[in-house]
């Protein structure tokens, strides 16, 4: 990259397209061939491989969001998640693994490891003496997930940086939360980058994919894993995807400022008792995530009074949607109790502050003042 960087619009909409030399058509042709000749070519490409052309092309424009030499696109975040822990723990190897992560991630780690013969220990909070006290001699990764999920949680990913470089640790942060858009882990020394692109990449509730972004040599060791774990995406897919991650920009941006304008509303609600939103200057991580991020991403929490009756609340939704999955254009709205945390149990939530109040809110591009008319009815209807 000795060129100087193109905004971050020119990347999401250009970078990596492929030209259509023989029909000169606007956009990237999309490739479906499973099948490459092996013979006077340079490289063999496969689908499994990670290299048929419209896969290398998006990989590019992953790696330049994330301001990284290469990146690489999976057939879901998980895959993602997977493939990256394995290519750098071996038998008898140790992981530091952020108290709160993805749930889909935490049951890899819990289930799978003991089988390899990796070693793990999750950290009781996000402070540097939280993360610090287990290392051990054997660890060779430190994984974080920030923001967490669903209180909004931020990690310091310059203290992380700190304690792993001198040990020769190898960092890893899911950044499906935050997006490329708002926050670029690389600027405070993580090594690899991971996202569930189901989220804001895909944008649109429509696709299942991963991603993962980081120097040449890492992602040189993540591929000879993946390509034994055979966790690729299919072309048609990574097309659509490309197309989807033309707009992320905007759409994040407007998620940002919608979600911004979301909580300063809700916390102000008489039957609202608390807003967990990292842009809110009362929230616990403000400072930090002022410092690290570019934007508070379109994901905020907030808590209900209890006379409030969530179901009633939820049933009276017309325009919010309930749903599991988060970052479309679309706002969604999820119970973490019923739903994402339900699985942890009543104990286990009230230890990490998940009130049985509490609602993730997904915030789309809807005009918020539709937003703020649906919640107003359903609160109404109580
Ligand atoms: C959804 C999600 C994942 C898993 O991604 P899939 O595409 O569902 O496999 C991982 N991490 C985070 C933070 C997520 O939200």
């Amino acid at each position: 990259m000795e060129n100087k960087r193109p905004g971050i619009n020119t990347i999401c909409t250009h970078v990596g397209e492929i030209k259509d030399e023989q029909f000169k058509g606007a956009i990237s042709p999309l490739y479906m061939s499973t099948s490459y000749a092996y013979e006077d070519v340079e490289v063999l490409r496969y689908p499994r491989y990670f290299n048929t052309p419209n896969q290398e092309a998006l990989g590019k424009k992953v790696a330049m969001l994330e301001k990284c030499e290469a990146g690489m696109i999976f057939g879901s975040g998980m895959a993602a998640v997977s493939t990256t822990l394995l290519a750098f723990l071996h038998k008898g190897d140790h992981v530091v693994v952020q108290k709160t992560i993805y749930g889909g991630a935490y049951n890899f780690i819990v289930e799978e490891f003991p089988k390899y013969g990796i070693e793990f220990d999750f950290t009781e909070g996000f402070s540097e003496e939280d993360f610090k006290s287990k290392i051990k001699e054997n660890t060779k990764v430190i994984y974080v997930e920030t923001p967490s999920n669903p209180l909004m949680l931020i990690t310091d990913l310059e203290m992380i940086t700190n304690l792993a470089k001198p040990k020769g640790i190898v960092t890893m942060i899911d950044n499906t939360f935050a997006s490329p858009i708002n926050q670029t882990p690389i600027d405070f020394g993580i090594d690899i980058m991971i996202h569930s692109a189901t989220k804001y990449m895909g944008g649109h509730s429509d696709i299942c994919a991963g991603a993962v972004a980081a120097s040449e040599e890492h992602i040189l060791k993540i591929w000879n894993v993946g390509k034994n774990l055979g966790g690729s995406l299919s072309d048609y897919t990574v097309w659509l995807l490309e197309r989807s991650m033309k707009t992320m920009a905007i759409r994040v941006r407007a998620q940002n400022q919608n979600a911004k304008k979301m909580a300063r509303w809700l916390q102000n609600h008489d039957l609202v008792k608390k807003v967990y939103y990292p842009g809110l200057k009362d929230h616990p991580s403000y400072a930090l995530a002022k410092k690290q991020m570019k934007g508070f991403t379109g994901m905020l929490s907030f808590e209900v009074h209890d006379e409030v009756d969530l179901n009633q609340f939820m049933k009276s939704l017309k325009l919010i949607k309930q749903s599991m999955s988060l970052a479309g254009v679309e706002s969604t709205i999820l119970v973490p109790a019923k739903a994402s945390h339900f699985l942890l149990g009543e104990e286990e939530r009230a230890k990490q502050g998940i009130s049985e109040n509490l609602m993730r809110f997904s915030v789309g591009i809807e005009s918020t003042k539709d937003l703020k008319e649906d919640i107003t009815q359903a609160f109404n209807s109580l």
